[in-house]
This record gives C-alpha cells, sequence and structure tokens, in this order.
C-alpha cells in the first residue's frame, strides 16, 4: 500500500490518506512536545519505538479480544491502519497516582489505588482539552450513551491486558492514554497510540521513569529510557 496525500500532521504523527478508502497510513515522527505543545523537543530513535511497541502491543490486545484499528505494519516508522473518525475523547485510566491527578487533589506521586480510574478529556485543542464526564460528553454528543459504555469496558480491558504485559518486562503501567475510532459499520475500535508517550511507565524495582515525563521534567536519558522499554518488549516476546 502506498501513501497517497497527507490528511493530517499532529504533534508526533503525520497520516495519509492511500490508494484504498478504508485505509490510511500513519507516520510516526520523533518531535515530541510537552505542556500543550509549549514546550517542544526531538527525542532521536522515538518514531521508530513508538511505532513498533503500539503495534506489538495492538496485536497482543486483539489476540485478546479488543478490535483495534492495526492493520499492517510498513516499516519502522509506517503503520496501515483502519480509517475510522474518532470519537473527540482522550480516556486516561490510572493505577498509580501521579502527573495531573497528583497535582489536581494534591496528593503525592506513587499512591497505588484500590481500584484503577478512568476520566475523560474533550480532544479539543483551542480549549486545551478540557476534563469532562460522561454527561458532558453526552450533552456535547461527542459519543451515544452506548459508545461511552462501550469504551469504558474496552478501557478497563485494556488496562488490565496491559498491566499484567507490562509487569513480565518488570514495569510498573501507571497511567496512559486511549483513543477510540469508529468504523463505517458504527463499531468501536481502539485507535492511535500505545508507547512511552502515551503512558507512564516505572521500573518495579527502581521506580525509575521509563516514559516521557523524563523529557517533561528535563531528567535527561529520554532515549536511553524509550530504548530500554523497547528492548524489554522485545525480549519479553523471545
Ligand atoms: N497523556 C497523553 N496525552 C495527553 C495527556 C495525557 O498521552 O494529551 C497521558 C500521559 O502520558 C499520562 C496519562 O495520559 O500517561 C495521564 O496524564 P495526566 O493527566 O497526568 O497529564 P500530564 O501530567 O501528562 O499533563
Amino acid at each position: 500500500m502506498e501513501k497517497t496525500v497527507q490528511l493530517y500532521e499532529g504533534k508526533a504523527k503525520k497520516v495519509f490518506a492511500t490508494d484504498n478508502d478504508n485505509y490510511c497510513i500513519v507516520s510516526y515522527k520523533d518531535d515530541a512536545t510537552a505542556f500543550d505543545g509549549l514546550k517542544k523537543g526531538t527525542i532521536s530513535g522515538k518514531g521508530a519505538i513508538n511505532n513498533q511497541m503500539t503495534n506489538r502491543l495492538m496485536q497482543m490486545l486483539e489476540a485478546h479480544g479488543v478490535p483495534t484499528h492495526f492493520v499492517e505494519e510498513l516499516s519502522e516508522r509506517d503503520t496501515v491502519v483502519k480509517k475510522v473518525s474518532i470519537v473527540p475523547l482522550e480516556v486516561i485510566i490510572r493505577n498509580i497516582s501521579a502527573g495531573s491527578f497528583a497535582k489536581r487533589y494534591g496528593v503525592e506521586e506513587g499512591i497505588v489505588f484500590d481500584a484503577p480510574t478512568i476520566e475523560f478529556s474533550y480532544k479539543n485543542d483551542d480549549l486545551h482539552d478540557p476534563l469532562l464526564n460522561s454527561y458532558h460528553a453526552l450533552a456535547l454528543k461527542l459519543a451515544t450513551a452506548e459508545e461511552i459504555d462501550t469504551i469504558k469496558a474496552m478501557a478497563f480491558k485494556v488496562n488490565e491486558l496491559l498491566k499484567a504485559f507490562f509487569k513480565k518486562m518488570n514495569i510498573d503501567l501507571v497511567d496512559f492514554k486511549l483513543e477510540f475510532g469508529r468504523l463505517p459499520d458504527g463499531s468501536i475500535v481502539l485507535a492511535d497510540e500505545i508507547s512511552p508517550d502515551t503512558c507512564r511507565l516505572w521500573d518495579s524495582t527502581t521506580h525509575e521513569k521509563l516514559d516521557k515525563d523524563r523529557f517533561r521534567r528535563d531528567l535527561g536519558g529520554v532515549e536511553d529510557a524509550y530504548a530500554e522499554v523497547m528492548r524489554r518488549l522485545m525480549d519479553s516476546s523471545k
């Protein structure tokens, strides 16, 4: 399959049309942003890692009954995905307090929750992705009640599968963001990416951060952290 016109360029990926109207090609970039786009930088090798990591995780999820947009990895950075219309919600699942949760509720990072939490943000750059609940999402017609139920159930299932998968790599899955899409038949599939850009990943033994917080907080060793997660992922599939 070949790229035709570029449909969209986001912060970390470009999306191209193909000769088949049912498919797109996503191309992962090394560009990184944080704090609502205020901090910009490059993480060398990130595009290739995030592409390959996302694809391996999506295939694992598919094997456990989670429908995803994944079709075929074309190259280091490029992947064919099903064309979807993205539900304009960022779905965040948390297992351990960190980031904006810790800030918002005035608690330290690292509190292990008895049960995972879910929250939604309205995916809207102009409004800076405001937090909303499912009633707001319904009122704004961002999704139907049935779609919201499906998305919640899928997100918690993805959490259980990812948590167990990362644990085998001696990594704790702290929190992560998912996006979902609608296929032409109206069914909901997991879309976007699952990578150290979109997950907080802590080494289970040392609690070292192995994710984008190294970039956000200028902790150094950003490239090494991404490569380390990829190395453990490859080792775990040997
Ligand atoms: N996240 C993301 N994209 C966003 C916002 C959050 O991928 O636009 C991920 C983030 O990497 C973390 C989780 O969602 O793994 C929870 O992020 P949080 O709400 O704590 O916000 P942050 O501290 O990243 O601003």
